[in-house]
């Protein structure tokens, strides 16, 4: 055995295989992998072997199609075959808002690249003679379907196996019987890990351990998001019906699944295989897997199964004269999002996760070529957000991701509806105002653990969301609240953003490097910056003020907090120069804005407001009522005059009561994250996440005003060099959609020219309340961008004319933030 390799992935499931694959594909063969007992022997062995394309995730849905592909060319690449049966997948729909879902997915689907149909209910009969339509109560009639043709199932250790011959013909080694059981960083930096058959020292190690995340990550001192759930499915013996058609000719069945009742159901030599996702499937092995776990599997649980089963024989007659030969029940590992964990872990140099795999089989190839891009190269090649393991902060305690995983797992054939909140682990994370918030009538929603109020429900008002891809119950109010905004003056609670403090000597000139803009040099300025990855993309977005000599106040999206606090942590120089604090917890943050914003903090602060004394984008240090050291930004998000006003977290409640009751004379009122949505629409604002992300650079976002050539070295410049001199190839765009009476553009959809060809996508996109429009913001081929030009865009499943306008069409030269 090696005692010294530049990567060590531990776990031989087909994810860590995938991965010491991929980094030899990228030329690192001086890699090993280490399995504590035989590969496949975790989750790999079990899987049902189903590889759906399907996914409402831009970033998973193209590592599904990047995997899909693979796997077609592996046999012929490594001489393994890996019994990939290209049977087509077929997603049943019995209502209209699953449509509404599968058509959602089909313009993530356009802008991937991913081949899919929409089809009649005749035309599934013809695809799936051994259906019943249906029509009653029990068994809903099809009202259509979505039809993938070019997945269908594979042999999982077969993979496994290919990609292990692929690996090690190009020199990696894999050590079975091998147990990582201690790691420890050394002088140098690098990683030494004690197994269960000697040291091997390590400059990355990757952790690709399935079910065993938990206690992988504790060896490293990680509190690992990933807990999994007890899956089944059922092995039926021979079916006479699915014999006789086969026997006739008939090609072998696509995977079936019938959303609206939870289950799929594929071929298995001539018998099936049924697999529901089921309620009450419990966590396991919150603590970690026991020793005497090894290969086995859970008891079947048929009572959990029956309804299942019920609603599946109802669909397929077939079904009812098939024994059972088997059921396997094992974990499966899970998220509280569902989605996996690829990526750096925090904290922590050069140790990377590929954990928290649901859909392991599918998502192995697409998570190792992403993470071995980012080890070899520093950056992955796509936008990786989305299942980023730093998208998860400290929040995450083992009690939450019990239920969130719970919940996750029988919500896995929901209605994926945009605006969807799901109850369990909540409230978690509050602000210190929630109960005053809630007396207003907040209806609630969660992001990164927090209690966010969406929206607010007037006296005598439901407060309930009813979640839709369309116009819903809310529309009227969240209006009334973006108008309140313009109009009077409203507050908005933005405690959850993500806040350092960076200090001393050399703070300037760090963050100089770290980000395209100029840092601010005076006292009570502030820059609007990004930080880039190498590529040029835009990894994050921070106002940073300067409050005090050798003193930065640095604000980031609230979901960002892991993710940023990492990369600063990282980044920091090692000479003590400079002071780096998340500060999130100790300050909150309320934003007050609107015309009268001015007569209400004025009533609160000796500060003079006016625009000589304080103007637009300037900050100060103020007493505010009671409250003492609030940093007053004359910022927003909502393109209104106002200010954010920093405060120390234990002036909240104070703070709070004392805007209200200043505000009352002018009609305050609260406004929440859906207006706020709408009224940054009308603005052209991009959020972090959707609209700014590594896949796009300043210049492609518009953000040239942002980006200063012609200072210093920083990171990304290069790329940003290389992109002028060969032409920027995509533009901002903000478009203006005709047409539109219930459906408004979200995000995700295609933008086509007048050929029809798919030339763009929108990535945020909603109804601008205050302009009466519906709007939509996102990314076109170049020449498209300029005002004026005719595009269509796809919104569930049809084609809307859309005219890129002027950026900002509410106020477009800003006099309402500087009134
Ligand atoms: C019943 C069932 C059906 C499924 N069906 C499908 C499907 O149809 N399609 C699909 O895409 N997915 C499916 N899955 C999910 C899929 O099985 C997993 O997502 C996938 O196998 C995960 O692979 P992995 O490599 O991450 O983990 P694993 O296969 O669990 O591998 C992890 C490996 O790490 C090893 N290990 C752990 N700790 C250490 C250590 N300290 N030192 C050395 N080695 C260690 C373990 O022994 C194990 O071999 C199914 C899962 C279940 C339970």
């Amino acid at each position: 055995m090696k005692t010294h390799v530049r990567v060590l992935v531990i776990g031989g499931g087909v994810v860590g295989v995938s991965t010491l694959y991929h980094l030899t594909k990228k030329g690192w063969t001086d890699v090993a992998l280490i399995e504590r007992t035989e590969l496949t022997a975790g989750s790999t062995w079990h899987a049902a072997g189903l590889l759906p394309l399907f996914n409402m995730s831009y970033t998973v849905g193209q590592l599904h199609k990047y995997s899909v592909d693979l796997y077609k060319r592996l046999p012929e690449e490594t001489g393994q075959d890996v019994s990939f049966h290209v049977t087509g997948n077929l997603r049943l729909a019995t209502c209209k808002e699953r449509m509404d879902e599968y058509q959602k997915y089909c313009g993530t689907a356009n802008t991937i690249g991913v081949p899919f149909e929409v089809i009649s209910p005749a035309r599934v009969k013809e695809l799936w003679p051994l259906i019943e339509l249906g029509g009653s109560a029990d068994t809903p009639a099809i009202v259509g379907a979505l039809y993938h043709p070019h997945d269908g199932h594979i042999a999982p250790a077969d993979l496994t196996m290919a990609l292990r011959k692929g690996a090690r013909s190009a020199g990696a080694e894999i050590y079975e019987h091998t147990e990582a059981l201690g790691i420890e960083r050394s002088a140098s930096g690098e990683w030494q890990v004690r197994t269960s058959k000697g040291d091997i020292t390590a400059e990355h190690l990757v952790l690709a351990t399935g079910n065993y995340a938990r206690q992988s990550g504790r060896l490293l001192g990680l509190d690992v998001p990933a807990i999994p759930v007890e899956h089944q499915y059922i092995v039926y013996d021979q079916s006479a019906e699915l014999k006789a058609y086969r026997q006739g000719g008939g090609r072998e069945l696509a995977v079936l699944r019938e959303s609206d009742k939870s289950y799929y159901l594929r071929e298995e030599r001539l018998g099936w295989i049924l697999g529901p996702y089921e309620n009450g499937a419990p966590a396991r092995f919150a603590d970690g897997v026991p020793d005497w776990f090894g290969r086995s599997l859970f008891p079947g649980d048929l009572d959990r199964l029956v309804p299942y089963v019920e609603a599946a024989t109802r669909r397929v007659p077939a079904l009812e004269s098939c024994g059972i030969k088997d059921i396997v029940n094992g974990p499966i590992s899970y998220t509280p999002d569902g989605s996996p964990l690829i990526g750096p872990a925090w904290g922590l140099p050069n140790v990377w996760l590929n954990e928290g795999h649901s859909f392991g089989i599918t998502a192995a190839g697409g998570s190792g070529w992403q993470l071995a891009e980012w080890i070899v190269e520093e950056e992955p090649g796509i936008d990786m957000l989305a299942v980023d393991p730093r998208r998860f902060g400290a929040y995450t305690s083992k009690r939450y991701v019990v239920k969130k995983n719970e919940e996750t797992y029988r919500n896995v054939f929901v209605i994926h509806f945009p605006d969807e909140e799901r109850p369990d682990a909540r409230p978690a994370k509050t602000s210190p105002v929630y109960a005053l918030v809630d007396a207003k009538g907040a209806v609630w929603g969660q992001r990164y653990g927090w209690e966010r109020a969406n929206w607010f429900a007037p006296p005598g008002v439901e407060r309930r969301d009813r979640w839709s891809f369309r116009r819903s119950n809310y529309f009227e109010h969240v209006g009334n609240e973006a108008r309140l905004m313009r109009e009077r003056v409203g507050i908005i609670d933005l405690t959850p953003f993500t806040k350092h403090e960076v200090t001393g000597p050399g703070a300037e000139s760090w963050l100089d490097g770290l980000v395209a803009n100029k840092v601010p040099a005076k006292i009570g300025r502030m820059s609007l910056c990004h930080a880039l990855t190498r590529r040029g993309g835009i990894r994050s977005e921070f106002t940073i003020t300067k409050i005090a000599e050798q003193y930065y106040y640095v604000v980031s999206a609230g979901a960002a907090e892991r993710y940023d606090s990492d990369y600063l942590f990282k980044s920091l120089p090692r000479d003590g120069s400079v002071g780096l604090r998340n500060i999130t917890n100790t300050r909150g943050c309320f934003v007050l804005a609107g015309p009268k914003s001015r007569a209400v903090l004025a009533q609160l602060t000796d500060t003079p407001l006016d625009n000589a004394s304080f103007p637009w984008l300037t900050a100060q240090t103020v007493e505010a009522g009671l409250a003492v050291e609030v940093y007053a930004l004359r910022v927003n998000f909502v393109g209104a005059l106002g200010w954010e006003l920093h405060f120390p977290i234990e002036y909240a409640h104070h703070l709070f009561d004392a805007l209200f009751e200043a505000g009352k004379a002018h009609g305050i009122g609260m406004v929440g994250m859906r207006a706020m949505e709408s009224l940054r629409l009308e603005k052209s604002y991009r959020m972090w996440g959707s609209d700014m992300t590594p896949d796009y650079t300043p210049f492609e976002a518009g953000l040239d005003r942002f980006v200063r050539m012609n200072k210093g070295a920083f990171i990304g410049k290069e790329a940003l060099e290389k992109q002028l001199a060969l032409g920027v190839p995509n533009r901002f765009v903000t478009l203006e959609v005709h047409g539109v009476t219930d459906a408004d553009p979200l995000g995700n959809e295609p933008l086509f020219d007048t050929s029809g060809r798919v030339i763009g996508r929108a990535t945020s996109g909603y109804y601008g309340h205050c302009l009466r429009k519906s709007l939509a913001i996102g990314y076109t081929r170049a020449e498209f961008a300029p005002p004026g030009t005719q595009l269509a865009i796809e919104i569930l499943g049809e084609r809307k004319q859309a005219t890129v306008v002027r950026e900002s069409p509410y106020d477009p030269d800003n006099l309402d933030l500087r009134a």
